[in-house]
Parts: structure tokens; sequence; C-alpha cells
């Protein structure tokens, strides 16, 4: 009866399938974990800096609609931070780190885009922010960060900021870094847009 049933036939496509579902989920689990790691830095929870070329490819649709201009790029680096590393190690260098980073993701609009982009610098994609709104938004961060106590040492941070052409995405962090190289030559703990 059981053979003329076929029920082990049966039991073993229904095994198979058992198996096969289990590795399909453990697959797609896989996969996903491996997507975030390669998207998020595991310290910061700020995206790690690799997004960066998929995401801005100003010619694909997915920029224009999500990175709508006016956009403005803030980079943003931490204050003598070697000192702090120096003075209370690396460990506690971590968690300073990590609230600079808490405060940004705490103070960012959902578009916004926040990426260590090395280090203690960061970089803070504002699409839809004129360059006034930026200052305003990334001088906000830099009052929290100045005024927040984490347990560690106070620090401050130096942001640059520059507006984005439409053209090469390169060139507008280019002169937000070079405008933040004027904020840390102008003794640290402000922001400085970019000027011509
Ligand atoms: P400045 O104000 O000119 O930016 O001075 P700075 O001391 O911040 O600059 P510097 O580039 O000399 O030092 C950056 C330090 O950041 C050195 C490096 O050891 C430390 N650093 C980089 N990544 C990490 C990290 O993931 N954790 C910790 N704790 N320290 C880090
Ligand atoms: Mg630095
Ligand atoms: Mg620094």
């Amino acid at each position: 009866l059981l053979l003329s049933l076929n029920i082990p036939c049966w039991a073993a496509i229904c095994l198979a399938h058992f198996v096969m579902q289990n590795l399909y989920v453990k697959h797609y689990q896989t996969t996903k974990k491996l997507q975030y790691i390669s998207m998020f830095d595991a310290l910061t929870g700020a995206h790690s800096r690799n997004i960066t070329k998929d995401l801005l490819k100003p010619d694909s649709t997915e920029f224009k609609e999500k990175y709508r201009q006016p956009l403005c790029v803030a980079m943003f680096d931490i204050d003598l931070f070697k000192q702090v590393n120096d003075q209370y190690g690396h460990a506690k260098g971590d968690i300073v780190l990590k609230d600079f980073a808490r405060i940004v993701l705490d103070s960012k609009t959902d578009t916004d885009v926040f990426i260590r982009w090395g280090g203690e610098e960061f970089i803070l994609l504002m699409p839809n922010t004129e360059l006034g709104a930026a200052v305003a938004t990334v001088e906000s961060i830099r009052r929290k960060v100045q005024h927040f106590d984490q347990g560690v040492c106070p620090i401050t941070v130096s942001a640059g900021i520059a507006k984005y052409d439409g053209k090469d995405y390169k060139l507008v962090i280019d002169s937000a870094d070079k405008a933040l190289y004027t904020a840390k030559n102008s003794g640290r703990n402000q922001v400085v847009a970019f000027q011509m």
C-alpha cells in the first residue's frame, strides 16, 4: 500500500523541499548581512565610504530622484582627535567617534546621507538643501558636539560645506574639504562654507 501510494517518494520530496527552503532562507539572511556590512560602518552606524560610487551616479534616475538639487555636502573632521586617543586610549576614542556619529544621525533628515569617510572624517550629503540651510544644520551639529558630554572628554568638530554644481560630485567633496581646511587653519571648532 505504501509503495502504491508513492509515500516514500512524497516523503523524499517533502524532505528535499524542507532542506532547500532552509538553505534558501540561510542564503538570503547571509546575503542581507553581507549587504549591511558592506554598506554600514560597524563602529559608528554611518554609511561606509564604498557606497558613494554606487550612490553618486549623477546620470542615474535613482540619483536624480533621491539627491534632489540644490544639494550640499559637508565634510566633518573631529578636532585634535589624536590627542583623545593618546590621552584616553583607543577604546575611549572609539566611544567619542560613536557618540559624534550618534549626534549627526539624530540631527540629520531622513534624506540626508551620513558617511564615514575615513578615521575621524565624515561626510553629510544634504539633498534638497540650499547652502544657507546646510550651514545652519551643520552649525547646530557643531554646537551639540561642543556641549555633549560622552564621559570621556570635551571635543569639538570642524566642518567645510560646499554646494553641488550638478556635474562631478568629486569636485563638491574636494571643495568641502578645502573649506574644512580653512576651518582647521582658522582655529578649528567652526563651520566654513566654500567660496569660489
Ligand atoms: P586635526 O584637528 O588637525 O584634525 O587633528 P587630529 O588629531 O584630529 O588629526 P590626525 O589626522 O592627526 O589624527 C586623527 C586620528 O584619528 C589618528 C588616528 O589614530 C585616529 N583614528 C582614526 N580612526 C580611528 C578609529 O576608528 N578609532 C580611534 N579610536 N581612533 C581612530
Ligand atoms: Mg582627519
Ligand atoms: Mg581630526
